[in-house]
């Protein structure tokens, strides 16, 4: 999912609308936006793209205030409907809330049981609606206590951004899973989920969150603390090799610069010469390009993508999938005809985008096809919100690098290393990476023991 807010700033909610469209990518299942003025929340959300999910009638009564968040949802751990679309707004006599969530809360199916053993009633299947209803309970002499507290209960990963009438509040779990950065636009502090989002409407980047950072941010300016003393960094490797976009900046190093040096690493495990190397647009255009600066072998742009296909792996169900990278991806026949040709993909889930290539390529008169996926081989489920879901739908948990290549129907596979892969995250200061979908090293027990679509 994709998270943005602001916090005073005339123009909070046009400018959350432009943040989530760049934040897209991140989720195309849903969009909402929450706003005050400082009396009472607003809120407005819908099913699909942003430009689908508001209005324009929606956008309108939401222009008169000056702090708003706002969230694009990508589904994993429940199921695609209006009422799981966020942010939730839940409404209190002690005071609205605004709650928008990325991640996946590992104990949340038992923290849910349990408060509705005692009465409380649920108005969403989504594993975030926990929090509102435990800091609804939460004991402490401010509300800062009580989100601590609130907090402290949560395992799993969880950006969140949460708005109320008098402050924004925003926190990052302890192993700071997911993304979440803070900017700054015209005085006013912002957050977002990845840097696009500030170059998108012009705010200056100022840092990276810490994993288990709280900071509230009100009209009394703002305030950095922690929730817990507690700090294990284990950042989703997947945001770097696939799903942030290409200019957004971790620590002041944009994933393009990442792929491109995990393409290079790839080039120096990957023994075979070709007559050309091709990406896979776009995610893998940057590996590509490492790939052949290392190798020497000349790149070209032997596959096209429709623009105006959706992010296969996100549509939901298998069929829709295979449809959609048809629908997405076609290969330039005059560069590809004849040659033996390097693909480099990010890569490999369901096998689906590999095999529709080898094939597209082979169609269109390639002499050989050689798969370069500069990313380990994928064999574990994720649990904490990326759709990476069953060991049965994963191609490579049950078969061997053998059985891939062959059902994929290339020439030769290989992959990134793992140590490969950590080297360049440690190149580029990473202070620790969840490496769990390639190695089963989970960082964060899955106490539920659940998969986030079992829910
Ligand atoms: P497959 O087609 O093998 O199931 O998925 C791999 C392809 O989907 C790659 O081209 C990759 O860029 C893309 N992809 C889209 N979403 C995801 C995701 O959430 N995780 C991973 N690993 N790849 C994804
Ligand atoms: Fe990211 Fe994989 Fe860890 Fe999930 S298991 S958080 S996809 S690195
Ligand atoms: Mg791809």
């Amino acid at each position: 999912c994709g998270l943005f807010g602001i916090w005073g700033h005339p123009e909070a909610s046009e400018l959350t609308y432009m943040a989530l469209h760049s934040l897209q990518h991140r989720g195309q299942e849903g969009a909402g936006i929450v706003a005050t003025g400082g009396d009472y929340l607003f809120g407005a959300r819908g099913m699909g793209l942003l430009t689908e999910a508001l209005s324009q009638s929606q956008l309108e009564s939401l222009r008169p205030f000056s702090k708003s968040i706002g969230h694009v949802r990508y589904a994993t751990s429940d199921s695609s409907a209006l009422s799981n679309v966020q942010p939730f707004l839940f409404k209190s006599h002690i005071g609205d809330l605004g709650l928008a969530h990325n991640g996946n809360i590992v104990n949340a199916l038992q923290i849910r049981r349990a408060l509705e053993d005692d009465g409380a009633i649920f108005q969403t299947t989504s594993d975030s609606e926990v929090f509102a209803h435990l800091l609804r309970r939460a004991k402490g002499p401010s509300r800062k206590a009580r989100i601590k507290t609130t907090l402290q209960q949560l395992k799993g990963a969880f950006a969140f951004v949460i708005l109320h009438e008098d402050a924004m509040t925003v926190a990052l779990d302890d192993h700071g899973v997911r993304p979440l950065m803070l900017g700054m636009l015209d005085g006013a502090y912002c957050v977002a989920s990845e840097t696009c989002a500030f170059t998108a409407i012009g705010a200056e980047y100022i840092r990276d969150l810490e994993p288990g950072e709280l900071i509230t941010i009100s009209d009394d300016g703002i305030d950095f603390d922690r929730y817990t003393a507690f700090e294990n960094p284990s950042m989703c490797s997947m945001e770097y090799i696939y799903f942030a976009r290409a200019d957004s900046e971790f620590r002041g190093t944009s994933t393009y610069t990442i792929r491109k040096a995990l393409g290079e690493e790839l080039a120096k495990e990957m023994d075979i010469k070709a007559d050309i190397v091709i990406g896979v647009p776009d995610s893998s255009l940057a590996a590509a390009k490492g790939f052949s600066d290392e190798s020497g072998i000349p790149g070209e742009q032997g596959l096209l993508k429709n623009r105006y296909v959706g992010r296969t792996f996100i549509a939901s169900g298998q069929e829709a999938r295979e449809r959609a990278v048809r629908m997405k991806l076609s290969p330039v026949r005059d560069i590809v005809e004849g040659k033996s040709i390097i693909v480099i993909d990010d890569s490999i889930v369901r096998g689906t985008t590999s095999k529709f290539i080898v094939k597209a390529l082979k169609e269109a008169g390639a002499r050989e096809v050689h798969m370069g996926v500069s990313s380990p081989p994928l064999k574990n489920p994720c649990y904490y919100g990326i759709d990476v879901s069953t060991h049965a739908e994963i191609i490579a948990s049950s078969k061997s690098n053998e059985e891939v290549r062959e059902e994929i129907g290339a020439d030769s596979l290989t992959y990134l290393s793992v140590e490969r892969m950590h080297q360049v995250y440690e190149r580029f200061g990473s202070r620790g990476q969840c490496d769990a979908c390639f190695t089963g090293n989970y960082p964060i027990e899955n106490t539920d023991g659940l998969l986030p679509q079992e829910k």
